[in-house]
């Protein structure tokens, strides 16, 4: 059996790809060792934040998973591959093409995604086929599809340095999507008449630099576009020449909004708005042609994360805004190829191609596959089809590159489901997912930079991802094992690829298949590449229509379409677009009944700023954990104090659902009683993680997208009987404890790994006795209260144990070094005094220069602004994802 992915550098060392992590999709060069932004891709122009600087160091993934296991034990690829097969046929012949379901990811490649849709739609015969992507855009895709008849974003990334105002909606760019944020606090360096106005209801890195932030109350965004829509209407701000033109259901929109209910003072008490600021945005929108609005998974993950959407949109329509240099709605994309998973059918509410499951498209996509079968209606949503799952109506599950024990709501019913599967298929690069936990059969995925293929970003830009570097042991890129399965079925004939350019010329020429400009989506000039040139690709947006292939071989070679709509005609069957009038909704709070003691906190959750989806890609890399290094709830100062709670304690968050554990810390950014938990850790990492264990399945009724960020949750101090904090260069042996303490989180450090612990059920003196069992230990008392313990092996430091009475801040970095150092030699009572004297944060990740340091080089040096650190440093200087921090920490601490 040959290796598909073994394809390996070019004779100059260097190679093009992308990186692997964000929607904006940077672009890499890799030369040897050696990794950098790519100067020549348009989305990032070189500039990498420090996730994509970083991927490198990721590759050398802990507990790779090497070979594929069937119950746990070693099997070959045919074994599984067959193994696969057989149980699949078995099912449908029993139960149906509906008893089978798959659920794959953003982080796919396009030809990946396309096998998986093929074989599920065309193949096996029905649309059970989800990603997660429906966690992030799928109330985008709809309301495109509402709004302009397809799923376009009509927009590139120019246009968010060529407008005069950028709107920001439910977006922390500057932590998400840090590249595409540079770009724009370079757009505003250079046009200071560039307003940027940022509506969270959280005040964000992102919108600490707003010329204007609305903190709107969770979950009213479509009042407030609402209300802007009918101030539009009433400032005679419409653009009546092209709404009678080009756009439908004017009438239905200005019935609605003609209600004093969408007023600015009543949209101001609604949202929770100072009427001012509100004024002072609706005329900004009304007066400024160039506007940009950008959106992202705060508009998306709704009850009504749809209509929200095309309440944007709407407001671009009346104003004749879409598509424009400068000028139009633009969704964001999470993950790296949620964009080419929309193109291919990933989601089971859509076929192929941008095709829906009217009989024209189905009879279309099932004469050009010649397939036996075609799926004749939508499948099920990823939220149901775990459901599907849990109640056995789903027998057999593919999860392919996802973690959804952790990343779905409701995780204790998602785990459920998947202990409950009668046959569960995971392809991933590491078994220690809490996903793969579950699985009976496990398959070694390829992963970045073993593998290629292409990816679509945010702003429909085509890019190649090649591979540098061999798969180790028997890991396999996913399109081959899912076109192996699908020969074993029988259906050799529709799988029968000769890598990864057979299977893009095959899906471009889908695209153009009797499409005739009916959709957007038109790759044909693809279809006519050869494998030079599909080898040779550089980044192109689509449509790449046939009659455009000197646009992508030829001298004329461009970067593609940048803008679609332009010229107002939609892909509707009229060629118009639609407003859509719908009625706003309030969040659904699926929360206890208020304690009458505490009262209940309304959690929002998101991401942090070096982290990636559920750390699997990120959380063994020492650099990305430092930042953020265990997992936390923010309140705001008032919050905090009306708790009764302090600042660093842990607390249980319970919800209906279940309950969860984090520290407490403090973040004025959120209004009262508001909190905020980020959605990565996982039980991988920490103990009770996983806030998504508290969140309700909730879903928006048009994209089944869940409301991740409204979850009314109580909050409990954890009381415990002490508080450890372990460095070591394995996990400390705590078998003498007869159970894992109560609470422990995880994290790399240089040589081993810390892990915070704590424990309500046991005194300290329990867990020495425990500790004492094992092993050459010897215990120190520590200045102040608690103890040392140093765990020796043949003399050298193997571990270290502080522990006491309550949490304490350790500089874990300076305990690191003792590790593996022969006791004899170590300087133990010195560091150990040094990392007591407190930990400090990281600030700048990419050149590692923490908050203390920051704080004595502006102290001691005397320096009043950031440039002046920046120069010293160096902070600041390669991503800009910290520079607000540092203009924070400058003004807060320079000398006066
Ligand atoms: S901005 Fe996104 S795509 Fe670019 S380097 Fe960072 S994570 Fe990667």
């Amino acid at each position: 059996m040959s290796n598909p992915s073994a394809v390996l550098p070019t004779a100059d060392g260097s190679v093009q790809t992308t990186c692997a992590y964000c929607g904006v999709g940077c672009g890499i060069r890799i030369s040897g060792d050696q990794l950098e932004g790519d100067a020549s891709h348009p989305a990032n122009l070189g500039a990498l934040c420090i996730k994509g600087s970083t991927l490198l160091d990721t590759m050398a993934y802990p507990h790779r998973l090497l070979y594929p296991r069937l119950n746990g034990k070693h099997v070959g690829w045919d074994g599984a591959l067959d193994e696969i097969a057989s149980r699949f046929s078995q099912i449908i012949a029993e139960s149906g093409p509906e008893a089978i379901g798959f659920y794959v990811s953003g982080q796919l490649m396009t030809e990946d995604y396309y096998v998986a849709n093929k074989l599920m739609k065309g193949y096996i015969g029905a649309a059970n086929i989800d990603t997660n992507s429906r966690l992030c855009m799928s109330s985008a895709v709809m309301a495109h599809v509402r709004a302009f008849g397809e799923d376009v974003v009509p927009a590139c990334y120019a246009d968010l340095e060529l407008c005069n105002l950028l709107v920001l909606v439910g977006a922390n760019t500057a932590w998400t999507h840090p590249v595409v944020f540079r770009r724009i606090q370079q757009a505003r360096a250079r046009n200071p008449q560039m307003k940027l106005v940022v509506i969270d209801p959280r005040k964000t890195m992102t919108a600490e630099q707003a010329d204007l932030h609305l903190p709107l109350q969770p979950g009213s965004d479509v009042w407030l576009f609402h209300g802007l829509c009918r101030y539009l209407l009433q400032s005679g701000a419409v653009d009546r020449a092209y709404v009678d033109a080009h756009v439908d259901g004017f009438p239905e929109l200005a019935a609605l909004l003609d209600d004093p209910e969408y007023d600015e003072s009543a949209i101001a008490r609604r949202c929770g708005l100072s009427e001012v600021d509100l004024r002072a945005f609706f005329r900004w929108f009304a007066a400024e042609p160039k506007t940009v609005t950008l959106f992202c998974q705060g508009v998306n993950q709704s009850n009504q994360g749809t209509d929200k959407a095309n309440s944007i949109i709407n407001a671009h329509l009346l104003t004749g805004r879409v598509g424009k240099p400068g000028a139009s709605p633009f969704s964001m994309t999470g993950q790296p190829n949620a964009m080419g998973g929309r193109e291919v059918g990933g989601l089971a509410t859509q076929l192929t191609a941008h095709m829906g499951f009217n009989d024209t498209d189905c009879q279309r996509v099932q004469d050009f596959w010649q397939s036996p079968t075609i799926a004749r209606q939508p499948g099920l949503k990823a939220v149901d089809l775990f459901e599907a799952v849990r109640q056995k109506k789903i027998r057999a599950l593919w999860v392919i590159a996802t973690n959804p024990a952790i990343s779905l709501p409701d995780s204790a019913r998602v785990r459920e489901a998947l202990a409950n599967c009668e046959f569960l298929i995971v392809s991933e690069m590491t078994a220690r997912t809490d996903t793969a936990q579950f699985a009976h059969l496990l398959l070694p995925a390829a992963g970045w930079g073993e593998r290629g293929g292409t990816v679509t970003n945010s702003e429909r830009c085509i890019s190649r991802q090649r591979p540098f570097t061999q798969a180790p042991g028997e890991a396999r890129p996913d399109w081959w094992a899912l076109a192996e399965v699908g020969k074993r079925m029988g259906f050799a004939e529709g799988f029968n690829y000769d890598g990864l350019n057979d299977i893009l010329r095959e899906f471009a020429a889908l695209t153009a298949h009797e499409n005739q400009g009916a959709r957007q989506l038109d790759l044909g000039a693809i279809a006519q590449l050869d494998d030079a040139q599909l080898d040779s690709w550089q980044p192109t947006r689509w449509p790449l229509v046939a009659q455009d292939e000197a646009h992508i071989t030829g001298a004329r070679r461009v970067l593609g379409t940048e803008r679609l709509f332009a010229e107002g005609r939609f892909s509707t069957p009229n060629g118009k677009a639609r407003l859509i009038a719908a009625a706003p909704l309030l969040p659904v709070l699926d929360a206890d009944p208020v304690d009458s003691e505490r009262a209940g906190w309304l959690l929002n959750t998101g991401r942090v700023r070096d982290q990636w989806h559920t750390m699997t890609r990120t959380g063994h890399l020492v650099r990305l954990m430092e930042n953020e290094p265990y997992p936390k709830v923010s309140v705001n100062h008032h919050t905090l104090l009306a708790s009764g709670l302090e600042l660093g304690q842990l607390v249980w968050l319970g919800s209906k659902r279940d309950q969860v554990l984090a520290r407490l810390e403090r973040d004025d950014g959120l209004a009262d009683n508001e909190a905020f938990m980020p959605m990565h850790w996982s039980d991988s990492f920490t103990a009770r993680g996983g806030v998504n264990r508290l969140v309700a399945p909730v879903v928006d009724p048009v994209s089944g997208q869940p409301q991740f960020k409204q979850t009314r949750v109580q909050v409990q101090p954890f009381i415990a009987q002490w508080h450890g904090v372990w460095i070591g260069q394995h996990e400390p042996n705590l078998q003498g404890l007869g159970r894992d303490p109560g609470w422990w989180s995880r994290r790399p450090v240089d040589g081993g790994e810390c892990r915070l612990l704590a424990d309500a059920d046991c005194s300290a003196e329990q867990l020495w006795q425990g500790l004492a069992v094992q092993g050459h230990w010897i215990r120190l008392p520590l200045k102040g209260q608690g103890w040392l313990a140093v765990a020796l092996n043949q003399g050298r430091i193997g571990g270290i144990l502080l522990c006491g009475a309550s949490p304490r801040q350790v500089n874990v970095g300076l305990l690191a070094g003792l590790l593996a150092v022969p006791l004899a030699a170590a300087s133990l009572a010195t560091t150990v005094e040094q990392a007591l004297a407190g930990d400090s944060r990281m600030v700048c990740s990419c050149f590692r220069v923490s908050e203390r340091q920051i704080v004595e080089a502006i102290e001691q040096q005397g320096i009043h602004e950031r440039a002046g650190l920046q120069a010293l440093l160096k902070c600041g200087t390669n991503c800009g994802t910290c520079v607000v921090e540092l203009d924070k920490l400058v003004a807060k601490h320079r000398p006066q």
